[in-house]
């Protein structure tokens, strides 16, 4: 909650510099790793984020200069991974979705299909059990909200 409100902060005061400054922090910026966060609703160009950006700031594009809250950006992604029909095996679902900014450990999805709150939908050539990136998604969003109402 903290977290949250400092990063509101955070954003109040880079609204207070001027476009240009703004531009010149992020190149000068000293090779941030970034993460992949969606798209730009308005350009269709990739939304490039460093992994330290909060969710709740705003994103400015920098090929057009729209501004859209990166939630909403990363909330599309998601839903685009949710209807994707990806499969794949527990850790190579867990890469992928790193690289978006999703963190799920592969022993979370073991445990999960132990508890039986999720079913492989098959098997690959080694016999590693296969799951759809969709169940992990939702199993996922349903375990935050669990935590959240703790
Ligand atoms: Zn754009």
């Amino acid at each position: 909650m903290r977290d949250t409100r400092r990063a509101r902060d955070a954003w109040d005061i880079v609204r207070l510099v001027d476009d240009a400054a703004w531009h010149a922090r992020q190149l000068t910026d000293p090779s941030p790793s970034l993460r992949y966060a969606g798209i730009c609703p308005r350009c269709r160009s990739g939304v490039w984020i460093p992994e330290t950006q909060l969710a709740t700031t705003n994103h400015r594009c920098m090929e057009c200069g729209h501004v859209e809250p990166l939630a909403t950006i990363t909330q599309a992604h998601e839903l685009r991974l949710l209807t994707s029909g990806t499969m794949d095996t527990a850790a190579n679902l867990c890469h992928l979705l790193r690289a978006c900014g999703i963190h799920v450990k592969r022993n979370t999805i073991t445990q999960w299909r132990k508890r039986k709150r999720i079913t492989p939908v098959g098997k690959d050539d080694q016999g590693r059990p296969v799951y759809a990136l969709a169940d992990v998604l939702l199993l996922r969003r349903a375990v935050d909200r669990e935590e959240c109402h703790r």
